[in-house]
């Protein structure tokens, strides 16, 4: 495989569901990746699956995305109950990040806004926390992108520039999935129980490192450099393996 560590292992081990805190990344390993990020489509057993997983592990299961919370529950409305949204900054009952409604997430949405227009295969992505610029269909464009991006970062601390699949991402500094997984960990009903995680992006990385340090089940979805060392292929993959311990579990 392409990019895999030096200790890859593919085939992740049986998750004793009954014990273990289950954090899932959305775009990529619960629904398949499209050209836009409103051009997903959720599989139809996909709600009857997480419910299932968040009563096997007791309350302990999260969706952990990029997105943000209000977004994802367009998709998946009621299950899980726990969600975290925008790579940590929002959390389902939590409170409301400073950057929400500020002027400068006005100033970055005008910048983002602004290099957009100078191509059509440029795509932006507003969010609660931040905006995204995908240039999937523009590939050729991503260094420049990069330049403008990280100057614009350079005079706003309130943001930093964040490399994802085919897109960049300005968001608040300090956040991460790896702080939200952490913060998870030390309430009920997560704490004391065995953390796994999925995710298939750069910037699920730091989770899944996290993960795997506290001793539990990292795996990666999809191809690409990781440093998790278990791996499955695609989010039919990520299902079958989620329905396979779900039937497992007591
Ligand atoms: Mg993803």
């Amino acid at each position: 495989m392409p990019g895999s560590a030096a200790t890859l292992i593919d085939r992740p081990p049986a998750a004793e569901l009954s014990g273990a805190a289950l954090f899932l990344d959305f775009d990529g390993v619960l629904v398949d990746l499209a050209p836009r990020p409103d051009a997903i489509t959720v599989p139809a057993p996909l709600p009857a699956l997480m419910a299932r997983l968040e009563a096997a592990t007791g309350g302990a299961t999260a969706i952990v995305t990029g997105r943000g919370l209000a977004d994802l529950r367009r998709y998946l409305p009621d299950v899980p109950k726990m969600a975290v949204g925008s790579h940590g900054a929002e959390r389902a009952g939590g409170p409301a990040h400073p950057l929400a409604g500020s002027a400068d997430l006005r100033a970055a949405e005008r910048f983002v806004a602004a290099l957009a227009e100078r191509d059509r295969g440029l795509l932006v992505e507003e969010k609660p926390l931040g905006v995204s610029l995908h240039y999937r269909a523009a590939p050729h464009l991503a260094a420049e992108l990069e330049v403008e991006l990280a100057r614009f970062t350079a005079a706003r601390p309130a943001f930093e520039l964040h490399p994802a699949k085919g897109a960049f991402e300005l968001r608040p500094p300090g956040i991460g999935k790896d702080h939200a997984i952490e913060a998870l960990m030390g309430d009920a009903p997560f704490a004391g129980r065995m953390p796994v995680y999925l995710g298939d992006d750069t910037t699920d990385e730091p989770a899944l490192a996290w993960v795997a340090r506290a001793g539990g089940i990292a795996i990666k979805v999809g191809p690409g450099e990781s440093c998790a060392p278990y791996r499955v292929a695609a989010p039919k993959d990520v299902h079958a393996l989620l329905a396979g311990w779900a039937e497992a579990a007591p």
